[in-house]
C-alpha cells in the first residue's frame, strides 16, 4: 500500500465560500442553494462568526495554518451575485482580519448575468478586493438558454462583463455548457464567438450532466439531447477551436489566454488544501477532508464540519494531475508515495499512447484531448495497474 503523503508542500493555500442562494433554482442543477434570500444577512454573519472560529481552532491553528498566506478566495454557489456587494465586501474583511491574506491574492466571485444594479455591484466589491468573476454564461442562444431553464440573455451577459471590466476587473470568466438539447456545432461556435467577442481570460466548457432527482433529469427521455457521441464531438471541436483562437488548454473543462489560470481551482487539482465555509462547502486541511452538511439552517445555527476521511493519496493524486496540462512526473510521483511502478503500468501507458489518448514527455505523462473525454476509464485502468 501507499504512504499516505500528499504532494502540497509548496502549493497556495485557497478559502472557499459557498453562498447558498440562488433566485430560482435551473432545472438541472443539484448544487446546494435555496430561494430564501430573507437569511442572508443570517447566513452573512455565520460565515464571518465560522471564519474567525477556525482560525482560533486549536487544532487548526496549532499546525501554523492560519497563519500560511492565502492564496485565493473563492465565492461560489448558489449566486454570489445574490448577495449585497456591501456583504461580500464585510466577508473578505473577516478574512483579511483572520487569514494572512496575500496582497496579490486571486479573489473570484461568480455571478449571474441577471444581476441588478451592476455597477453599484462591481465597484463595491473591486473595492474590497475582487479581482476576478466567473459568469454562468451557459449559451448565446436563447432558446439554448430556455433549454436550460437558466433567466437572462447574452445582452445581460454582455452588459455585466462589460460593468465588471469599467470597475476594474478585467479577469473574467465565461462558463459555457455542451450537450445542451438542441445544441449543434454552429450554435455552440456562435456561443464561442460571443464568448470571445467579450475579451475573456478564461473560459470554463461543461459538458451538460442530468443529475437523478432534477427536473430536467425527469425529463430526459422528452428531450433532444446529444447522444454520447454528439456530445464528444462538440467537445472535441471546442478543444481545437479554442486553441486555434490561442487558448491553452490546462484541465479538462478549463481554457485561458496568456496563462491566466484559474488558480483558486488549479490549486485543488494540484492536491492543494484550503477551507471550504457554507453550507456544503468541503475543506481538505493537514491531509483530512471535512464538509458542513447541506443546510442552510444548521449551518447558521453553528453546526461544526463533520469529518470525511483522509485525502490527498496516491490515486487522489494520480486522478487530479491526469486532469490537467502539467500531467503526472512519474519519478516524482513514485518517490513521494514510496511506490515502485510495476510492468503493467508502463504496459497500459503503452497502449494509451498508441490510442492517442496519453502522451508520455520523458517521464511526464498527461492526457490528449480524446484522452481527456475518457479520463475516468483511463485512470481506473492505470490506478489498477499500479
Ligand atoms: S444559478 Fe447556478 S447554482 Fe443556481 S440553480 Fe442555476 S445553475 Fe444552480
Amino acid at each position: 500500500m501507499f504512504n499516505n503523503q500528499r504532494l502540497t508542500h509548496g502549493i497556495p493555500f485557497g478559502v472557499y465560500l459557498h453562498v447558498p442562494f440562488c433566485a430560482a433554482k435551473c432545472p438541472y442543477c443539484d448544487f446546494y442553494s435555496g430561494r430564501d434570500i430573507s437569511l442572508i444577512p443570517a447566513y452573512v454573519n455565520a460565515v464571518k462568526e465560522e471564519l474567525r472560529t477556525l482560525a482560533r481552532a486549536r487544532d487548526f491553528a496549532d499546525r501554523g495554518l492560519f497563519s500560511r498566506p492565502v492564496a485565493s478566495v473563492y465565492f461560489g454557489g448558489g449566486t454570489p451575485s445574490l448577495l449585497p456587494g456591501s456583504e461580500i465586501a464585510g466577508i473578505l474583511q473577516t478574512v483579511k482580519e483572520t487569514y494572512l491574506l496575500q496582497p496579490d491574492a486571486e479573489i473570484t466571485a461568480e455571478v449571474n448575468p441577471t444581476l441588478k444594479e451592476r455597477d453599484a455591484f462591481f465597484a463595491a466589491v473591486a473595492d474590497a478586493g475582487v479581482n476576478r468573476i466567473s459568469v454562468g454564461m451557459q449559451s448565446a442562444l436563447a432558446e439554448e438558454r430556455r433549454a436550460l431553464g437558466r433567466r437572462g440573455t447574452p445582452e445581460d451577459v454582455l452588459q455585466t462583463v462589460k460593468a465588471a471590466k469599467a470597475a476594474g476587473i478585467d479577469n473574467v470568466s465565461l462558463d459555457i455548457m455542451l450537450g445542451i438539447p438542441g445544441q449543434t456545432e454552429e450554435s455552440l461556435r456562435q456561443s464561442l464567438d460571443f464568448a470571445l467577442s467579450l475579451f475573456p481570460s478564461h473560459l470554463s466548457i461543461y459538458i451538460l450532466k442530468l443529475e437523478e432527482g432534477t427536473p430536467l433529469y425527469a425529463r430526459r427521455h422528452k428531450l433532444d439531447l446529444p447522444d454520447e457521441d454528439a456530445a464528444a464531438d462538440l467537445y472535441l471541436f471546442t478543444c481545437r477551436y479554442l486553441k486555434e483562437k490561442g487558448m491553452r488548454h490546462y484541465e479538462i473543462s478549463n481554457f485561458c489566454f496568456n496563462d491566466r489560470v484559474g488558480r483558486h481551482n488549479l490549486s485543488y487539482w494540484r492536491c492543494g488544501e484550503y477551507l471550504g465555509v457554507g453550507p456544503a462547502a468541503h475543506s481538505f486541511i493537514d491531509g483530512k477532508r471535512f464538509y458542513y452538511p447541506r443546510d442552510l439552517r444548521a449551518f447558521i445555527a453553528g453546526e461544526p464540519p463533520v469529518y470525511d476521511g483522509p485525502g490527498g493519496d496516491a490515486e487522489e493524486t494520480l486522478m487530479l494531475a491526469l486532469r490537467t496540462d502539467e500531467g503526472l512526473d512519474l519519478a516524482v510521483f513514485a518517490d513521494t508515495f514510496g511506490v515502485s511502478l510495476p510492468p503493467a503500468f508502463y504496459g497500459e501507458m503503452g497502449v494509451m499512447q498508441k490510442n492517442g489518448l496519453l502522451v508520455n514527455d520523458n517521464g511526464n505523462i498527461r492526457l490528449t484531448d480524446r484522452g481527456f473525454l475518457v479520463s475516468n476509464s483511463i485512470i481506473a485502468a492505470l490506478l489498477a495497474a499500479l
